[in-house]
């Protein structure tokens, strides 16, 4: 018998690509390509729109479609199981019938892709799903402000936040990936500081982490055991603290013994000029934390002075405090200035260090406060 002649049994015609005892079309009609489950639920959180699979929540991939078909891919892919004579199948897309409504039962067109006897051929298969909302263990815990398993305490070297640290500190927090905004339950403001209330560890520690790179902080973590869980293990509360040194761009701040301006942050630390020598130099967090730093406040060295002249070699001030009568006369080589703006008749802080003298900020005029 020649393949020539091959027929399919049930619909009598040659020629035809054959899948196991059927032609193609005969056989998908028949066994179709893939066994899928007939009905489906859908878990999914009314308030964020994340969706339960297998046990935990995944983040919503979008719109409540958009999510739906993401937990349906998912689901299916896991599920889909190649009928007899098919070597291989998958989900190629999902598609609702109507739009989506909510709790109930929905429509959906799943397009199946298989591989068999050497061609890749398609199927349509309609399935239910059920859409069940709920409130995921997330925004349960933001609603309540309970369930969280961990607090980031944000706190200064000086015991209290300075409102000006504390203005960099929040907008910071909004500028936090998503992904880890939407772990923190709460935000608490105390006298102290600023507490996060965080659902999970490895958030809490990733939103220190990253508060104690940008602010040159120090973190210490402490846990304590709170109880058990449903199922005995343990459950402990973590707390880690953050210290973030008080020290604004422009102040005097005497690290391990010796006199600095603190310029700017700088990558993973600041950038300070040592005062006895005149030289810009980068300090690492640790190594801030390690020498120890204080805040100067504002020694003798710092005067008031009005910048007069800049002409060439020589930069000329008046000294503010003695009534504007002192005149200051300094190579320009020894003037460094840290400020953006400088300009003649403006009145600027400076320390005076020997022959040298550094413009820090701006003077506050009295009428601005
Ligand atoms: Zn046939
Ligand atoms: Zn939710």
């Amino acid at each position: 018998m020649s393949k020539l002649t091959r027929r399919c049994p049930r619909c009598g015609r040659a020629d035809v690509d054959f899948v196991g005892p059927l032609c193609r079309d005969c056989y998908r009609e028949v066994y179709g390509l893939a066994r899928l489950p007939g009905r489906v639920d859908y878990v999914y959180c009314g308030v964020c729109g994340s969706y339960k699979l297998q046990g935990g929540w995944n983040q919503p991939a979008g719109e409540l479609e958009e999510s739906l078909y993401e937990y349906l891919t998912l689901l299916l892919t896991q599920k889909v199981k190649p009928t007899e004579y098919v070597e291989e199948a998958w989900i190629e897309g999902v598609e609702l019938l109507q739009p989506f409504h909510g709790t109930g039962l929905h429509q959906v067109k799943v397009k199946v892709g298989a591989r068999a006897g050497g061609s890749t051929i398609y199927d349509e298969v309609v399935i239910e799903v059920n859409a069940k909302p709920g409130v995921c263990p997330l925004c349960t815990a933001k609603a309540t402000a309970r369930g969280y398993e961990a607090i980031v305490q944000i706190r200064s070297s000086e015991g209290r936040l300075s409102p000006e640290l504390k203005r960099s500190i929040e907008s910071f927090l909004r500028r936090l990936d998503k992904r880890l905004s939407d772990a923190v339950v709460k935000v608490e403001e105390r006298r102290e500081g600023i507490d996060l209330l965080v659902y999970d560890h490895a958030s809490a520690r990733m939103i220190a982490s990253k508060i104690r790179s940008a602010f040159m902080g120090k973190t210490v973590e402490t846990y304590k055991l709170i109880g058990r869980k449903p199922d005995g293990s343990r459950k402990g509360r973590l707390t880690v603290a953050v210290r973030i040194p008080d020290i604004q761009p422009g102040e005097l701040v005497e690290v391990g013994g010796r006199p600095t301006l603190y310029l700017a942050r700088a990558r993973g630390g600041g950038l300070f000029v040592d005062l006895k020598t005149g030289r810009e130099i980068l300090i690492s967090a640790d190594e801030l934390w390690e020498r120890g730093f204080r805040k100067l406040g504002e020694p003798a060295e710092v005067r008031r002075v009005m910048l007069l002249s800049r002409n060439g070699p020589t930069t000329v001030f008046l000294d503010s405090e003695s009534g504007y009568t002192r005149v200051i006369e300094l190579s320009s080589r020894d003037v460094r200035v840290y400020v953006d703006d400088f300009r003649e008749g403006e009145e600027y802080l400076a320390y005076m260090a020997g022959r040298r003298i550094y413009i820090i900020r701006k003077a506050v005029t009295s009428q601005e406060g």
